[in-house]
C-alpha cells in the first residue's frame, strides 16, 4: 500500500526525523527537507520519556542505544528553590519496568545525531527552505528558496513553532510570547557533583524555576535550564546572556544553584513562545506534526515526545488506514493524537506538572501502539 507513495517532510527537526524514519521503515518513499545548510548540534540538553522510548525501539532499536550513552535517573527531585526542601521525589527509571521503558536525559545533539543516523543519508536535503507549496488534489509541488521544486504525493510538515505550512493553509499569525523566557548553560558534572546535585531535580518559587540535569551516563556535562518572567523585543529566536544576568534572576535561590550557575561559562536566553491549540492539523495532501500544530511552553519536557508520538500515530495512521482516503487518514490522526496533545499543551503551559506528588504513569506508561485507530 506505501509502496512508491512519495512523502515530503518539510522540517529535520526531532518531529521530521522520527516521522522520516518511521515511515521509511513502512516503504514510503521519503525526503526531508530543511532550511539549515546541515546538521548543527545545539547546545541544549533533552529529557525523553518512556512514551518516546517506546517509539524509538521501532527505528532498529535507537531505545537501547540511546540508554547506553544517556544519563538514567531513577527519580524527578522537585525542591523549593529557596531552602531546598523536598516537595516531591517522583519514580523514573525506578519504575522503568512499569512505565515499560527508561527515562533518558542526554545532550540534544546527541539525540538528533542519532535519530539522523536511523535515515538514508541520501534522503535527507539540507539547504531547503519551503517558501511554498501548491497541492492540486493529485500531488503537491514544492518550491524553495534555493530555486529548486520538487513534487510529491504527501506534505508533512514538520517545521515548528514558525512553520511555513501552517501560515499557507491557517494564515499568518505570530507566535504568542508567553511573557518567560529560558536561561539555558551546560556546566562539568564535576563542579555539580562537588555541590552534591540531584540527578534530575527542578527548583521552584513562585514566579520562576530551573530544572537541572546530567547529559550523559558518565555525568560530565550537568544542565541548566530555567522558566522565568522577563521583557523579550528581540525577534531572535536566542541571544546570548551572562552568568551576571542569569545570577541575578535567581539571586534569592539556594546556595547550590547559585554555585551551578557560578559553573556556567556560556550562557544564552530564549524566548518561550506558543500558540492556542488548531481546531484542524490537515488539509488536503498537507498534514502537520509536533510544534507546527501544538506547540508550548517546555514545562512537562514532553514538546519533543508529542512530536514523536505524532509521527509514531501518523505512520501508524498512513500504513494501517492507507493513502486512498487521505481525508479520512488525516482525520484518524488528528482524533487520535487531539486530545493528549491538547492536555499536554494545557499542563505544560500552565507549570503545574511533577511540582507535587502525583503518578505521571498517564504519561510516561502511554504506547501509540496500544492505540486503536478508526477511520
Ligand atoms: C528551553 C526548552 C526546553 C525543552 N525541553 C524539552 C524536553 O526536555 N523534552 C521534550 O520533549 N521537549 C522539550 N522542548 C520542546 C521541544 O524542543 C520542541 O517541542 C521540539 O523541538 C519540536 O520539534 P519539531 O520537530 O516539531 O520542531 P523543531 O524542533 O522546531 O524543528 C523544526 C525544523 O524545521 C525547520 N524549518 C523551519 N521552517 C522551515 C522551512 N520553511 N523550510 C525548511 N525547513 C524549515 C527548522 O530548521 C527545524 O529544523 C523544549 C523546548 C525549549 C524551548
Amino acid at each position: 500500500m506505501s509502496g512508491g507513495v512519495r512523502v515530503g517532510i518539510v522540517g529535520a527537526g526531532l518531529g521530521g526525523v522520527a516521522a522520516a524514519g518511521l515511515l521509511q521503515r513502512q516503504g514510503f518513499d521519503v525526503t526531508l527537507y530543511d532550511q539549515a545548510p546541515g546538521f548543527s548540534r545545539l547546545g541544549a540538553g533533552i529529557q525523553f520519556g518512556p512514551n518516546v522510548l517506546k517509539i524509538l525501539a521501532h527505528l532498529d532499536g535507537l531505545d537501547r542505544k540511546l540508554a547506553e550513552i544517556s544519563c538514567l535517573p531513577d527519580y524527578w527531585v522537585s525542591r523549593n528553590g529557596t531552602d531546598g526542601a523536598v516537595l516531591a521525589k517522583i519514580p523514573l527509571n525506578a519504575e522503568r519496568e512499569r512505565y515499560g521503558a527508561p527515562y533518558i536525559t542526554i545532550h540534544r545533539g546527541d539525540l538528533h545525531q542519532a535519530m539522523l543516523d536511523c535515515i538514508e543519508p541520501d534522503r535527507i536535503k539540507w539547504g531547503h527552505k519551503l517558501v511554498d507549496f501548491t497541492d492540486n488534489g493529485k500531488s503537491v509541488s514544492l518550491e524553495f528558496e534555493n530555486g529548486l521544486t520538487d513534487t510529491v504525493d504527501i506534505l508533512v510538515a514538520a517545521d515548528g513553532i514558525n512553520s511555513r505550512v501552517r501560515e499557507k493553509i491557517f494564515g499568518l499569525e505570530e507566535a504568542l510570547y508567553t511573557g518567560w523566557i529560558a536561561h539555558r548553560a551546560i556546566i562539568p558534572g564535576a563542579a555539580a557533583k562537588a555541590l552534591g546535585a540531584d540527578v534530575n531535580a527542578k527548583w521552584w518559587t513562585a514566579d520562576r524555576h530551573i530544572v537541572c540535569y546530567y547529559l550523559d551516563r558518565k555525568e560530565e556535562e550537568f544542565y541548566l535550564v530555567t522558566g522565568e518572567p522577563a521583557e523579550w523585543t528581540s525577534r531572535a529566536g536566542q541571544l546570548p546572556s551572562t552568568r551576571e544576568e542569569f545570577k541575578a534572576a535567581f539571586a534569592d535561590y539556594h546556595p547550590m544553584v547559585q554555585g551551578y550557575i557560578d559553573a556556567a561559562e556560556t550562557v544564552t536566553k530564549w524566548p518561550l513562545k506558543t500558540r492556542e491549540p488548531l481546531s484542524k492539523w490537515h488539509e488536503g495532501r498537507v498534514v502537520l506534526l509536533g510544534d507546527s500544530c501544538h506547540p508550548m511552553k517546555p514545562h512537562m519536557a514532553q514538546g519533543a515526545a508529542m512530536a514523536v508520538e505524532d509521527a509514531a500515530v501518523l505512520t501508524r495512521c498512513l500504513s494501517e488506514l492507507g493513502v486512498a482516503d487521505l481525508e479520512g487518514t488525516f482525520e484518524a490522526y488528528y482524533r487520535a493524537r487531539k486530545e493528549r496533545a491538547t492536555k499536554v499543551q494545557t499542563i505544560s503551559n500552565a507549570n503545574t506538572w511533577l511540582r507535587q506528588p502525583e503518578d505521571p504513569y498517564w504519561c510516561y506508561g502511554d504506547s501509540v501502539y496500544d492505540l486503536k485507530l478508526t477511520s
